[in-house]
């Protein structure tokens, strides 16, 4: 819980943190808000974390999902045919060459040096016109042995689908990916978990499949403009051979050029299961490019929040630093269901004009008053209680 109120008020650094758990006020309202009964030291707090096997965590994101569901959080969110989109993608957490631990990826340079790294595959809810994003359990891309590295994050997807399938085992969900996805081997998993799915696909990694789209007669080509003067124009045909080695695995390719007022030309082509047609066209190319949000919305927030983060939260020997990783996730997916089901914690963030002022104002609170609840905390910034201060003299 100190963990997670480190991230939920995103102080910069374990130390400030620890420095301020020295005033009273602020331990009397870790313990009344976060339950925190005696924060601990920043090497306790390091030593602690670092045994802990990070797939205790793991139930923390069910539950979440669970009250985000109870406070209707995802309504309206489903896009095509009452799915949700997900977007899995990987990304890199941290790199170094001298701090290392157990868990740690090794790349071995030429000149005899290593770089030590960590990466996870985040998977996220997103929607193509909500700024909120849903993160699931990321899963941790383990140390590679001796495979290449895209074999690793291609692994990590098997075991990322493979719990998410388990966990949730009704929700309706389309996964959108990059173009790594699109092969016969991940196609064929995601259709054995029962998972819909719209991947890239770069006509240089499939010249089977584009070949067969340019000399069908069925292809059809679409095209529509817009009141902002984009144009959107599209070529589609269903039912088409993966390639070669995958003959029997039919997908739906969907090709698609945008072409900006300016004059620029942007192209990008998908494969899908879901039956292209000219009525869900630009929903399915709207679809599939929220799959960035992913890096927008989850993994650059969440970057910026930990500038420098192994300097100032550790990196641990064993587990430390896939267990912070879950702690700040697992306050950012508090945030973003804060922001999309409490209307308290919206005014509160209307009234604090950025994400860097609330939690500033949030902290200050920590610091100075004694905090009866969280409703209470919010009301405080939506309306700010004028304090006074004066020096008695008499
Ligand atoms: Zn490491």
């Amino acid at each position: 819980m100190s963990g997670l109120a480190l991230f939920g008020l995103k102080y910069p650094s374990l130390l400030q943190f620890e420095n301020d758990c020295r005033e009273e006020t602020t331990r009397a309202n870790l313990k009344a808000r976060y339950g925190v009964e005696r924060a601990p030291s920043d090497t306790r707090f390091r030593e602690r974390l670092d045994e802990l096997d990070p797939s205790h965590l793991r139930p923390l994101y069910k539950a979440l999902f669970a009250e985000l569901q109870r406070g209707k959080g995802l309504e309206g969110f489903a896009d095509l045919d009452d799915h949700d989109l997900i977007s899995i993608d990987g990304t890199g957490d941290f790199s170094s060459q001298t701090i290392h631990c157990a868990q740690c990826a090794e790349k071995h340079h030429r000149n005899g040096t290593t770089t030590y790294y960590h990466q996870m595959l985040g998977a996220v809810l997103v929607h193509p016109d909500c700024a909120e994003v849903f993160p699931l359990a990321p899963e941790p891309i383990l140390k590679p042995d001796g495979a290449k590295k895209n074999d690793c994050e291609r692994n990590a997807a098997k075991r990322l689908l493979t719990d998410l399938r388990r966990e949730h085992p009704h929700l309706k969900l389309i996964v959108v990916e990059d173009a790594l996805a699109s092969n016969g081997p991940h196609i064929r998993h995601l259709q054995a978990l029962d998972l819909r799915f719209i991947l890239g696909a770069k006509q240089s990694d499939h010249t089977f499949l584009f070949d067969w789209v340019a000399a069908s007669e069925r292809t059809t080509e679409a095209s529509f403009s817009d009141a902002k003067g984009f144009r959107h124009r599209f070529r589609y045909l269903n039912g088409v051979p993966l390639n070669d080695a995958n003959f029997d695995l039919e997908v739906n390719v969907l090709e698609y050029w945008e072409h900006a007022p300016d004059g620029s030309v942007t192209h990008f082509s998908w494969v899908t299961d879901i039956p292209v047609e000219d009525s869900n066209l630009m929903t399915l190319m709207r679809g599939a490019r929220a799959r960035w949000k992913i890096e927008n919305e989850t993994f650059n927030t969440l970057k910026n929040q930990g500038d420098h983060f192994e300097h100032n939260f550790g990196h641990g020997k064993q587990y430390l630093s896939t267990v912070l990783m879950h702690l700040m996730m697992l306050a950012f997916l508090i945030d973003q269901i804060q922001q999309r089901c409490c209307r308290l914690f919206q005014a509160a963030l209307t009234a604090a004009k950025s994400k860097t002022r609330l939690w500033r104002k949030l902290r200050n609170r920590f610091d100075l008053c004694l905090i009866q609840s969280w409703e209470a905390l919010y009301r405080s910034i939506i309306h700010p209680p004028q304090i006074p201060l004066w020096l008695d003299t008499s």
